[in-house]
């Protein structure tokens, strides 16, 4: 492992808690399943940092509502792009948790994101079909 992954991974240990476990095995590890953890660990960092924006920029939210509450001459038209960079950002973290996810190798319905157990027909929570585990791609082309 190179001194800047090392470096990595101590940094991460420290910045992120919940990772700690993580960085440890990533430290310890071996080959193949020592990238695999290393990779894991860089996406829980990924997401770690975007659910930090989001976080930062709810209580900014909150603080300009407030404002508006208290104060009816308040601004509050930074509100709208508050609420963009929200929306971009919690599909970010989103993102981020699918691949987690699908990482772990668990099957997630592509409508709503809930666990699909093994041999689901039907998404449990929205009701979706489940497309059969195969290397589909998009739609168009191809043909017989
Ligand atoms: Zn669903």
């Amino acid at each position: 492992m190179s001194q800047d992954t090392r470096e990595f991974l101590e940094k991460l240990k420290s910045t992120v808690g919940v990772a700690g476990e993580l960085a440890q095995q990533g430290l310890d590890a071996a080959g193949k399943a020592a990238v695999e953890a290393w990779d894991t660990a860089k996406l829980r960092w990924k997401k770690a940092e975007v659910q930090g924006d989001v976080q930062r920029l709810y209580r900014e939210v909150g603080r300009l509502i407030y404002k508006a509450h208290t104060d009816k001459e308040a601004q509050t038209d930074g509100l709208d792009d508050l609420f963009a960079a929200l929306d971009e950002k919690t599909a970010q973290v989103e993102a981020y948790k699918q691949e987690l996810r699908a990482r772990r190798g668990e099957a997630l319905c592509t409508t709503c994101g809930a666990k699909i157990g093994d041999g689901d027909a039907f998404c449990r929570r929205c009701g979706e079909k489940i497309k059969p585990k195969t290397e589909e791609t998009t739609g168009d082309g191809g043909g017989v």
